[in-house]
């Protein structure tokens, strides 16, 4: 099929170019404007006052010519880039041809489901199907609680602390922020939230051996207390009949928590949950919508930690062009329930489906996981030398393109949230975007797209680095 260009040729820039202040006159009237028609809901420009015009690869342009480097990838949807030339050329060709098809057969969709079948994680590789709903992540999820309940007959839905699932009534029950929830609860009636693994939340006591006693999992111990302590609250919720909680349903898991702050959980936690799964015969319910499509360096966070998901909701990115797509991949022996038990109107998204074919193929092509592996590390050593330059970080982690460190409050009483909004704006200024995570926004979040070229990371790394040390108070 047609030429795939290589990464260095699909930006506008290998360096971003500002003239005068940011935000421009015109990006002022058109926020000047979203402010008087849109509803207060609007919650991005509020952080970074951006108003983009085009995008190509790692850099945008905004509507006063300005460029800048993404290192946000719009959320983790641009992993192969803004506009992929080879990405669109696919999705453009299908508009003209055929959009809309419910969820009648095409060779787009069976081909999408082949090629995530063909690269799901671990054991669910081969052994998969998928089904389509409604085209955003929260939808994956409402769908992957269908299904769970579907298949063990149970009710209680056990999530983590810290995590985000989504906005809608299910998938918002799953998630743990209580200013996502605050308004409109009661959500769904039986959800439990355990604690996650935090490395800077109460530090967990105990030595290596006495974590390997308190583990619950047979499986070879990571020797964490964290871990251990946060496996045996799970063990003990799901063993103990005054525990608490109705029948389980599943377990829900980000295995990277994304919003919570890229907090990555040590190395057993996700294998160790997954025995506890199988033991208590429910699925493990592992939420790719964010860490997916080789955000990582691996296709999935699960081939990171080398856990295999029963369930996988999967969004954002897998359309590869930003095209709302979404899709819940699945273990086939789940697959016993009939026509039309999950729904949707926009399932049948041809191009959106052509895109996501392209960008697995293009990340197949341009060995773009290895390539995240080797810029994993000119990340890492780079914030971790801007760790070792200022007490204000407190930890910096990450796996593949998807960093963060995180802010401690400082001497003067500024919060590490709001460090971390005075960073964003500086890098802003100086051609960078950035964004923010975690409890507070203390976590600074850097995800640039697969496609960042080296210069560009480099250049753009430059750029935060002076923003955080400019700022230090
Ligand atoms: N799950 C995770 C891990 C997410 O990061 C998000 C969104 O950020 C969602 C689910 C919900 O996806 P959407 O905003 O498309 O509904």
């Amino acid at each position: 099929m047609d030429q795939q260009p290589d990464i260095r040729e699909i930006h506008f820039s290998e360096e971003p170019s500002i003239s005068g202040s940011v935000p421009g006159p015109n990006a002022k009237r058109l926020l000047e404007r979203q402010e008087d028609v849109e509803a207060s809901t609007v919650a991005y420009p509020k952080s970074v006052p951006f108003a983009p015009a085009e995008a190509k690869g790692t850099t945008v342009r905004d509507v006063d010519g300005n460029t800048f480097l993404d290192f946000f990838s719009g959320m983790s949807v641009l992993n192969v880039g803004h506009s992929n030339p080879y990405v669109l050329e696919g999705v453009e060709a299908q508009l003209g041809d055929l959009t809309h098809t419910l969820d009648f057969p095409t060779e787009a969709r069976l081909d999408l489901i082949d090629k995530l079948n063909e690269i799901a994680p671990g054991d669910l590789a081969g052994n998969a199907t998928a089904m389509f709903g409604g085209p955003t992540g929260s939808d994956a999820i409402e769908a992957s609680i269908k299904l769970a309940k579907h298949i063990t007959g149970g009710d209680e839905l056990i999530a983590f602390r810290g995590s985000y699932h989504g906005g809608t009534a299910g998938a918002l029950s799953l998630t743990a922020g209580r200013q996502f929830k605050n308004d409109v609860a009661p959500l769904l009636a039986d959800v439990t939230h355990v604690p996650f693994p935090h490395p800077t939340r109460k530090p967990a006591p105990g030595t290596a051996s006495e974590a390997a006693e308190i583990c619950p999992v047979e499986g070879p111990c990571c020797e964490d207390s964290r871990c251990a302590l946060a496996l045996e609250n799970v063990h003990e919720l799901l063993s103990d009949s005054y525990s608490g909680i109705s029948d389980p349903a599943g377990i829900w898991i980000e295995p990277i928590q994304a919003t919570g702050g890229i907090v990555t959980p040590p190395p057993g936690f996700l294998s160790g949950l997954k025995e506890l799964c199988v033991e208590h015969e429910i699925p493990l319910i592992v939420d790719e919508i964010q860490t997916g499509m080789g955000r990582t360096g691996e296709w999935w966070a699960s081939d990171v930690y080398d856990v295999t998901p029963d369930i996988m909701p999967v969004s954002k990115s897998i359309s590869g062009v930003g095209l709302p797509l979404s899709l819940t991949v699945y273990d086939e022996s789940y697959d016993t329930w009939g026509p039309g038990s999950h729904g949707g109107t926009f399932r049948g998204n041809v191009p959106a489906m052509v895109g996501g074919i392209r960008a697995i193929e293009y990340i197949q092509d341009q060995d773009l996981l290895p390539r995240a592996r080797r810029l994993e590390s000119t990340i890492q050593s780079r914030l971790e030398n801007l760790a070792d330059r200022t007490d204000e970080i407190v930890d910096v982690r990450g796996e593949g393109l998807m960093w963060a460190a995180e802010f401690a409050p400082a001497a003067d009483g500024i919060s590490g949230g709001d460090r971390v909004s005075e960073i964003q704006q500086t890098a802003f200024e100086n051609g960078v975007l950035v964004w923010s995570a975690g409890r507070d926004g203390a976590a600074l979040r850097l995800m640039p797209p697969l496609v960042v070229t080296e210069h560009q990371l480099e250049t753009g790394l430059d750029i935060v680095e002076s923003a955080v040390l400019s700022n230090v108070n």
